[in-house]
């Protein structure tokens, strides 16, 4: 007789739905996790009336209206919309790429025809019809200059790889647009949930016992030995104790201040683009939702190589990874009682508005 029908490993965004999801069709569940809070990368805390992004700016984001409402149903969402900012050495410049964008790199440029025109210029001499790698791709999408001064070395700091050697899809996130319209997202709907994003986690883990500062593969086999399921959002690699090899991933640093003004840099997201900083950007959290408090808290995100023992945050979904990672995931089919998900279990940079989808379908399948 087991104690529990489901141990959930990880209280980030995927275990929380799953164990809010399971709890409401009837099934016992226990949460374990390894840090001293819940909530996994979208996790807040407030500092100077400010909620910090702990562990990097989340911006909810999606087309679909039944997550928008899944979402909304456990916090209000503001009307946040994310125009980020590049600076490359002295020069602002609007992202995502667009009108606003061109106008200002090209002073001879003021109407989409123009804009077209000269990307279409640049873009000719170097146009490859099967673009191989990022370069490519990027000189594709949007011409030499835009490419040399927002994407090539902000792009190598963040993945600590030359443009050429990195995968087109990357860079394919990013919209690209003849309007002067600076909303990063081409989504239906967008928004940061006002007072921050624990409150969510925590109502969707309401009646569900939780152990915190509990990693499972420290307590491996009483842990398993306690449900007829285990639901694992951790790495899959580290799992197995990485038997095929350990799946590559980015990590960041976060260095964080609280700086005594009320207004840093005037924006949410300030992307550092030039190689002369060390950081790939600055978040100002206030600004997610529109503060007005005296002090201002910054975070500088420094980009590094994932090694063993650091947290993973981005998976590097190269063919490299993505054919070890099928390794990995044909091992765990083998064992019925196991399910990977969320970004690590399933080793996909997947954006929350996947990750709820994901979730969401995993429960459909539950009777
Ligand atoms: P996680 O949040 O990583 O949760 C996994 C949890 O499992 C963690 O709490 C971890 O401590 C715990 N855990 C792992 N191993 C063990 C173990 N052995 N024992 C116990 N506990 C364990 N998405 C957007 O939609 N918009 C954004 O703006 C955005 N920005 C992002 C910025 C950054 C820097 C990063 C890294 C991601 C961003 N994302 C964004 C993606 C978003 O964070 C993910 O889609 C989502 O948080 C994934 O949730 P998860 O539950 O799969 O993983
Ligand atoms: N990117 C860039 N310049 C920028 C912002 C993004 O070249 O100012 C590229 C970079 O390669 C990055 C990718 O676009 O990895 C996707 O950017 P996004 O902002 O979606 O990344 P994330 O939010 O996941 O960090």
């Amino acid at each position: 007789m087991t104690n529990y029908d489901y141990l959930i490993v990880g209280s980030g965004l995927y275990g929380a739905i799953c164990a809010h999801g399971l709890k409401n069709k009837g099934y016992k569940c226990l949460v374990v996790e390894k840090r001293d809070h819940i909530g996994g990368n979208i996790y807040t805390e407030e500092v100077e009336g400010i909620n910090v992004h702990k562990y990097g700016a989340h911006i909810f984001h999606t087309s679909d209206k039944e997550i928008w409402d899944y979402v909304c149903g456990f916090a209000e969402f503001n009307n946040f919309v994310n125009c980020p900012v590049a600076r490359y050495k002295n020069e602002i410049y609007n992202l995502p790429f667009n009108m606003n964008t061109f106008t200002k790199l090209w002073s001879d440029v003021f109407t989409p025809e123009q804009a077209e025109k000269r990307i279409a210029e640049e873009r000719g001499k170097d146009f490859k019809k099967n673009p191989a790698n990022l370069e490519e791709q990027a000189i594709n999408l949007v011409g030499r200059t835009v490419y040399e001064k927002l994407i090539k070395e902000y792009t190598e700091k963040q993945w600590g790889k030359p443009c050429n050697e990195l995968p087109a899809f990357i860079i394919k996130r990013l919209p690209v647009r003849f309007t002067f319209d600076n909303n990063y997202f081409n989504d239906r709907y967008q928004g940061i949930p006002v007072g921050g994003y624990t409150q969510i986690i925590e109502k969707m883990l309401n009646g569900v016992e939780v152990r915190l500062n509990c990693d499972f593969l420290e307590h491996r086999e009483e842990l398993s030995a306690l449900a007829e399921n285990i639901i694992y959002t951790g790495a899959i690699d580290k799992f197995y104790d990485y038997r095929f090899g350990a799946l590559e991933y980015r990590s960041v640093r976060f260095e964080t201040e609280i700086l005594d003004m009320p207004n840093y840099q005037g924006n949410a997201a300030v992307n550092y683009t030039s190689a002369d900083e060390p950081f790939t950007r600055i978040i100002e959290h206030k600004h997610f939702e529109f503060g007005k408090q005296p002090k201002t808290v910054i975070s500088r995100e420094y980009s590094s190589t994932w090694q063993v023992g650091d947290e993973p945050y981005y998976p590097v979904n190269d063919e490299k990874n993505n054919a070890l990672y099928k390794k990995y995931a044909e091992l765990a089919k083998e064992d019925k009682k196991l399910i990977f998900g969320g970004r690590l279990g399933t080793y996909k940079y997947i954006d929350m508005k996947d990750c709820v989808r994901t979730a969401l379908d995993f429960l459909n399948k539950i009777s």
